[in-house]
């Protein structure tokens, strides 16, 4: 009975002992487990702290991929061909509307005169122009003028030839209006459309958009009312062009409060303010 008893105690030991490993077998496991969890969890955290390293690499390289962008944009690698309207002395002498037009247009026409300064459009398209044209350079812009003198002799067509020499990506045509209704006043952006018959029509799309871009900055900038963008395909200057153009009839000369604000040279700043960012908003800028 004692054997008996002792074996059966040593029996029970036993179990007991095993129990015991088993448990610490057990409990190894779960330590060992929180180990790799643990180290799990480093390694997680040494993956994260790598996607942060990466990303604000990456965030880096974007920042500098963006000033790069700017610096580039700054320097605004576009040229602007401006053509103030008119000259000194009109020329009469008849030239095709278009090329391979049988019709034909004077070759540079008189322009109109402000009803209340008595300054005429040649000399306030030539002021503005070189005024637009020292803003655009300082944009970054490459400018070239048509003219930079008043007493000059160049015709609507030669005009537009210079522009689609010079390399220009766009081509901004200076005009004041006038009409017999001393009233009337606002800025209109004429551009050719898509049914001009001219190879001009190919630019027509840019055209309209720069006339849309010009016209609002324009209005914004000064004040002036908008009497909207025109579609004219009757204009030499612009028909002869082949890079994208508008004309803007910068306001009415015939109207006497409107005439005195666009000949003021505070206007004019406000003016040139509008047209550089028009120009800027159609590159994209
Ligand atoms: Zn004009």
């Amino acid at each position: 009975m004692y054997n008996y008893l002792r074996n059966l105690w040593k029996g029970d030991q036993d179990i007991m002992r095993e129990r015991i490993i088993i448990g610490i077998a057990c409990l190894m496991l779960v330590f060992s487990g929180c180990l790799h969890v643990k180290g799990a969890e480093i390694s997680s955290t040494n993956t994260t702290e790598k996607t942060t390293e990466k990303t604000t690499e990456d965030t880096i390289v974007t920042a500098k991929s963006e000033t790069k962008d700017d610096a580039e944009k700054t320097k605004k690698k576009k040229k602007i061909y401006i053509d103030p309207g008119h000259q000194s002395r009109a020329n009469g002498g008849q030239e095709p509307v278009g090329p391979g037009s049988s019709a034909t247009k004077a070759k540079v026409s008189g322009g109109c005169c402000g009803v209340s300064t008595k300054i005429p459009e040649y000399k306030f398209t030539l002021k503005l122009g070189k005024k637009l044209k020292k803003a655009l350079e300082k944009e970054g812009y490459e400018v070239v003028m048509s003219r930079t003198k008043n007493n000059v002799n160049i015709s609507n067509v030669e005009r537009a030839k210079k522009g689609n020499k010079s390399g220009a990506d766009i081509c901004i045509r200076i005009h004041s209006d006038s009409i017999d209704d001393s009233s009337v006043r606002g800025v209109s952006v004429l551009y050719p459309s898509t049914s001009n018959p001219y190879p001009i029509k190919k630019q027509a799309k840019k055209s309209k958009k720069l006339a849309k871009t010009l016209l609002k900055e324009y209005c914004k900038a000064t004040g002036i009312k908008s009497r909207g963008i025109i579609v004219r395909n009757d204009l030499s200057g612009t028909n002869w062009s082949t890079i994208p153009t508008v004309l803007i009839e910068c306001g009415f000369f015939s109207n006497p409060t409107e005439d005195k604000l666009l000949n003021d040279p505070e206007m004019q700043k406000k003016m040139v303010k509008g047209m550089v960012s028009g120009i800027n908003k159609y590159f994209g800028y």
